[in-house]
């Protein structure tokens, strides 16, 4: 007879990127869902692929990563936030920024513990906390802002949280902390012993308008101690599929971490990692340049949506706009994204997927990081919706 297993996520169904992107590619819908682009990475990273293969480094990588891509990282962070993070044990190459925020739950959360997120919250959060026996505790930002509310989130505090979840560049919404807000957190945080986990997989893509920047956990000395800082290398290269990212932590904290990443993966693709080294040796400002190059994207589209319905939400980071679509209809965003994609040929997210118990403002996202012709393709069609 079969086992019987009773589920450890019982609520939890199939993510909607891969909802929405097997709807795209059955109805044939242009694919605004699932964040990636649908552009070539530069051609040099394949070249650097390619001779690292030839050259033979096909085995295992060192478990913490090779040595000259933490060296590039080292680099990179001192570089732009003047943070030191040594080489040998404050930094660890991971299988995508999925991998490393699991990870750094695994290591800290035991059963029973709180984890505080942010609603809107990236689908990975939740569940790593409750595979590791840990109760989501929720903060709400809320259309049209998306702000994080700190008095709230001081009130949430309890003897029990252990960890705190933070993610600027947000997705989805597109918002960016300032150094006010991480100062506010770290004045919750003080003399308590809560661990944070930084999610800055958008750290490049932050519009530079009226002076935004983006304000690292690790350029912040007091959060900093307590950080995982997480960011991913899909994002910035334009290859989502490599899955390769980093995390980076004080010693003690990295030390508990790499128990745990030894064995969930042990390490990460070896030459895909050293041709990353090379390429952020050779080309420092592609990193820099990024933001620029989002921010034509981010415009272009939004130019081209401006006579629709759509009502177009403030976008000061990420490559994802929201869109509210109450002119439109009164459906459920659920609903509408599925008539979207098999009526009018554009996938998109519903934002409620991204709250506990499916708070709908009528808000769904688009992913501009696409060729000019997808999205005046796109848009067209959005149009006439
Ligand atoms: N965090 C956020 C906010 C993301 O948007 C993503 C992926 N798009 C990830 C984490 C996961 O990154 P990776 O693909 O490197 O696992
Ligand atoms: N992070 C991407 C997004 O927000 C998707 C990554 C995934 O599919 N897991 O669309």
């Amino acid at each position: 007879m079969a086992p019987v297993l009773s589920s450890k996520l019982p609520k939890v169904g199939t993510t909607i990127f891969t909802v929405m992107s097997t709807l795209a590619a059955e109805c044939g819908a242009l694919n605004l869902s699932q964040g990636f682009p649908d552009f070539s990475a530069p051609q040099r990273l394949f070249d650097l692929v390619a001779e690292q293969l030839a050259a033979g480094r096909n085995q295992y990588a060192p478990m913490a990563g090779a040595a000259p891509l933490r060296e590039a990282i080292a680099e990179k962070v001192f570089a732009l936030y003047g943070a030191r993070y040594a080489v040998a044990g404050e930094i660890t190459v991971t299988a995508g920024a999925t991998q490393a925020i699991f990870t750094a739950i695994a290591a800290c959360v035991r059963p029973g513990d709180e984890v505080i997120v942010f609603a809107p919250v990236y689908d990975s959060y939740v569940p790593g906390i409750e595979l590791n026996g840990g109760k989501a505790v929720y903060s709400t930002m809320r259309y049209p802002d998306y702000r994080p509310d700190w008095d709230e989130v001081q009130a949430l505090i309890s003897p029990r949280t252990r960890m705190i979840i933070i993610n600027s560049p947000h997705n989805p919404s597109g918002s960016v902390w300032s150094a006010d807000d991480l100062q506010r957190l770290s004045a919750v945080v003080r003399d308590t012993d809560i661990i944070i986990v930084s999610d800055e997989v958008y750290e490049h893509v932050v519009f530079a308008e009226e002076g935004r920047r983006h304000d690292s956990v690790a350029a912040h000395a007091e959060l900093r101690e307590r950080s995982f800082v997480v960011s991913s290398f899909g994002k910035t290269y334009h290859i989502t599929g490599w899955k390769i990212a980093y995390c980076l932590a004080p010693a003690a904290l990295m030390n508990e971490f790499r128990k745990a990443h030894q064995f969930v993966v042990f390490a990460v693709n070896h030459p895909m990692q050293l041709a990353l080294a090379g390429f952020m040796r050779e080309q420092p400002g592609f990193a820099r340049e990024l933001a620029m190059f989002y921010q034509g994207k981010r415009d272009f589209f939004r130019q081209r949506l401006a006579d629709s319905r759509f009502e177009l939400l403030p976008c000061a980071g990420t490559y994802f706009q929201l869109a509210r679509y109450s002119e439109i209809t009164s459906e459920p965003d659920t609903e509408f994204v599925r008539r979207l994609a098999l009526e009018h040929g554009v996938a998109a997210i519903p934002v409620s997927a991204f709250y506990p118990d499916g708070e709908d403002c009528q808000v769904i996202r688009f992913c501009f990081a696409k060729n000019e012709d997808t999205l005046a393709a796109a848009a067209r069609r959005l149009a006439l919706v």
